[in-house]
């Protein structure tokens, strides 16, 4: 399994170093949330701008700092929902927040987290499995779903 590990291993390093989508939007008529992991010490600004007649992802920008896993996540968060529908970027987040549960559980020795098994279902997270790859302890589950929360969050205020 070293293979694969090194493999997820570049995928983050990547996005650290590349972050997809960084920048900002005018504000408005783009939507600004801000969140951040007491934790770790992250901080994540997400700029939505979600094309009301169509309810789609028209645009989104990141910026803020943290760690590589916040970094990186927050990167591989933003590539996944630019472009998609609301109801398939609300989808990403019920997948990969549950993605991380089921983690969390199998870190923490609490069972196989197979009742959370189901917002799984039929969802391809392709990279963003590579987060739960390299993600050793639960406390970092925080850094990881730090810009998933913020989308839901933003997502939630617009209303959308
Ligand atoms: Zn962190």
């Amino acid at each position: 399994m070293a293979g694969l590990e090194d493999l997820y291993r570049e995928i983050i390093l990547d996005h650290y170093r590349s972050p997809r989508n960084r920048g900002e939007l005018v504000v408005p008529p783009a939507h600004k949330t801000e969140g951040f992991n007491p934790l770790c010490g992250d901080e994540v600004s997400v700029y939505l701008d979600i094309d009301e007649a169509t309810q789609t992802v028209r645009d989104i920008k990141i910026s803020g700092q943290g760690c590589s896993i916040s970094q990186a996540s927050t990167s591989m968060m933003s590539d996944a929902v630019k472009g998609q529908s609301v109801a398939e970027a609300r989808r990403l987040i019920r997948a990969f927040k549950a993605l991380m549960s089921i983690h969390e559980s199998k870190l923490e020795g609490e069972g196989d987290g197979a009742d959370l098994a189901a917002d799984l279902d039929g969802v391809r997270l392709g990279d963003l499995e590579a987060l739960q790859g390299v993600v050793k302890f639960p406390v970092r589950i925080k850094c990881a779903t730090l810009a998933w929360n913020t989308l839901q969050q933003g997502l939630d205020e617009i209303n959308t």
